[in-house]
């Protein structure tokens, strides 16, 4: 029994899809349908047989784009399609497909053209509501083992990295900071500043090249301490220099997912989101950070462009002494490799 799982939103969704890719692997072959930036991130995950790029913004956009790969889909004969993308397109996508079992949230946009509706738990981590789609809403609460996601990073990788931390003198810990966002209020203004708190420490920098700057500003509060790894690795590249890392400091954003993929201890750093929202770290003694008591926070579901209040409190005011000081209680819990 072939099946087939539709991720093709962001990046840490993805990343939160392996464990119910795993899940899924058990009880027969799977094949993904994912962007072309999620099969750099899910190449060599032993439990899909095949990835499938759905480049939708590109070479694949548009009506003609869909019917073609609807045609291919058709050839896999597949018996399940597991809707971990909930758009009326992927939808569409798993119908015109003719897969005869299609499983999706309650919730999604495609829900009409669904044969199976799971319910889509808004208390519950979002690993854990794209396992259920295969486990099930009568499932018992999984472990914490069944949800986290894994990342597979291979010899490219190891060798990209090892090049990359010859540059870097010292025997100090390793510490991987994602300064960096897409959305403008998810990013923390102390980075620099928690860097230059921390002698006791080395650190990379993790990100694409556009976080360049945030990245120069880092290395200017630690000289001769930090590498600037920005957009100098792949993303399963960037996945194995967070896991040569002690600790990983990171925004709510995708560099969190990376990091519980390869069970790295992270401290995520949440400002107008929170970790109730289903994406907080999933490593080992990982912990989210925001500030309490703040009565406009949360205040939109990714993190609007600029503070719509103007005080940016919830970032501003989360203290990089706050932060590093939990840097440091890792340390001295963790042996880097
Ligand atoms: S409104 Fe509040 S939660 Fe939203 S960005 Fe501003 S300070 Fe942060």
């Amino acid at each position: 029994m072939a099946s087939l799982v539709f991720q093709t939103s962001f990046l840490g969704d993805t990343v939160l899809t392996t464990p119910l890719l795993a899940a899924v692997a058990t009880r027969g072959p799977v094949d993904a349908v994912v962007t072309p930036l999620g099969a750099t991130i899910l190449r060599g995950n032993p439990t899909v047989r095949e990835l499938i790029v759905y480049d939708k913004r590109g070479r694949d956009a548009g009506v003609l784009g869909l019917r073609r790969l609807a045609r291919r889909l058709r050839t896999g004969a597949y018996d399940a399609a597991y809707l971990a993308q909930g758009s009326l397109r992927s939808a569409v996508l798993a119908r015109a497909a003719r897969i005869a079992r299609r499983v999706g949230f309650d919730t999604s946009a495609g829900r009409a053209l669904y044969t199976e509706r799971v319910r889509y738990r808004r208390d519950a981590h979002h690993a854990e509501r794209l396992w259920r789609l295969a486990a099930g809403d009568a499932a018992p609460a999984p472990p914490l083992e069944a949800i986290r996601p894994h990342l597979y990073p291979g010899d490219e990788e190891r060798a990209a990295v090892d090049a990359l931390l010859e540059e870097l003198r010292g025997s100090e810990p390793l510490v991987a900071v994602a300064p960096g966002s897409i959305w403008g209020t998810k990013r923390w203004p102390h980075v620099a500043a928690m860097v230059s708190l921390l002698d006791e420490a080395r650190f990379v920098v993790i990100g694409s090249d556009e976080d360049s700057t945030l990245a120069e500003m880092v290395a200017a509060a630690a000289p001769g301490r930090v590498l600037d790894a920005t957009g100098r690795l792949t993303l399963l590249g960037s996945a194995e220099l967070i896991r040569r890392c002690a600790v990983l400091v990171a925004n709510d954003s995708a560099p969190t997912h990376l990091a519980s993929g390869v069970d790295t201890p992270t401290i995520t750093l949440f400002g107008p989101t929170v970790p109730a929202f289903g994406f907080g770290p999933l490593a080992p003694r990982s912990e989210a950070l925001g500030v309490d008591g703040l009565a406009c926070r949360p205040c939109h579901p990714h993190g609007p462009r600029e503070c719509p209040l103007g005080h940016f409190s919830c970032m501003r005011t989360l203290e990089p002494s706050r932060v590093a000081a939990k840097v440091r209680n890792l340390l001295s819990t963790t042996s880097a490799t």
